[in-house]
């Protein structure tokens, strides 16, 4: 069990996690260093590094709380399930818990498909891992939204009769894949998946597996309020959940690296207090 989990790993988790190292707790920052910042070529109002690349930063950032002690986990965080006096985060087919949360996700929510959201855990997953088992022997589309499909999908393609990836093709794919270049529009199915619909045709499988970089925020916590595509929080970072804090882009405007670290500082701080 950590004392403090940070979901997301751009500015405000590192700030989160370094600052909450400075106070002695133990910190596992989830997420990976392939975020929004990678995309800034060179950042010039950051102060004390003028000039320097997303990238530079993000791995600077990365560095410096590891060298902490800051744990790093890989991945996507699906699902943050409250369980009293602490929270269980499920990633691919673990669980890693912790007694606080800090939410670091940045601006950037999924779109959901049509249907996604109503037939999950019915025909649709986030998690080949995990679920991959029910479809040995079956039909299955994979849907490549995010860095870990390519992955997910080998590991699919080990046990299914076929996978079907709507997806940019890649060389790491495995060879029996069937790479699709349909666009996906929705989820077919009623009680459950039948398939999905793209580039205007009907396609039927037995699976539908979904792999992104980001989790929409209604699957991936429930009541949390929001401010429009915002979560609301007070001053000190608090969301309207008790234990669960937020930093960052997605706490609001502006959309900036000091804004993200400052939030990410006063959350992790806010979130130590608490743990005395
Ligand atoms: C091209 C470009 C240029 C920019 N230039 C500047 C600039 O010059 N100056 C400036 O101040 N700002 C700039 N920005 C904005 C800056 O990148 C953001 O404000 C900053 O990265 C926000 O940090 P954050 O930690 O809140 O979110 P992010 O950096 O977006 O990090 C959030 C991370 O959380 C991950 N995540 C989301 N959900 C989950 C989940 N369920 N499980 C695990 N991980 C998850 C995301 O994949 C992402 O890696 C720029 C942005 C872009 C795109």
């Amino acid at each position: 069990m950590f004392d403090i989990a940070v979901i997301g790993a751009g500015p405000a988790g590192y700030s989160a996690a370094i600052n909450a190292r400075k106070r002695g707790k133990t910190v596992v920052v989830i997420g990976q260093n392939t975020g929004w910042l990678t995309r800034a070529e060179s950042i010039e109002n950051y102060p004390g590094m003028p000039g320097v690349s997303g990238a530079q930063m993000l791995e600077a950032m990365s560095a410096q709380a590891l060298a902490l002690g800051a744990q790093l986990r890989p991945g996507v965080v699906h699902q943050i399930i409250p369980m009293g006096e602490s929270f269980a985060m499920s990633l691919g087919a673990d669980f890693i818990e912790a007694q606080r949360v800090i939410l670091c996700t940045g601006a950037r929510q999924p779109r959901l498909l049509p249907g996604e959201e109503k037939l999950l855990g019915r025909g649709v997953s986030y998690c080949g891992t995990c679920d991959g088992m029910l479809y040995r022997g079956k039909r299955v589309a994979v849907v490549a939204q995010g860095p870990e499909a390519v992955n997910e999908a080998n590991f699919l393609a080990g046990l299914c009769q076929s996978v079907s990836y709507f997806g940019r093709a890649d060389d790491a794919l495995d060879s029996r894949i069937e790479v699709r270049s349909e666009k996906v529009e929705r989820i077919l199915g009623d009680a459950h998946a039948s398939g999905l619909c793209a580039g205007g045709e009907e396609m039927p499988f037995d699976g539908v597996f979904i792999f992104r970089e980001a989790m929409a925020l209604s699957s991936l916590i429930a009541g949390v309020e929001t401010d429009g595509a915002f979560i609301r929080v007070d001053r000190q970072m608090r969301t309207s959940l008790p234990g669960v804090f937020a930093a960052g882009d997605c706490t609001g405007l502006p959309l900036q690296v000091a804004k993200a670290v400052g939030e990410g500082c006063i959350a992790a701080l806010a979130a130590a207090q608490e743990l005395g």
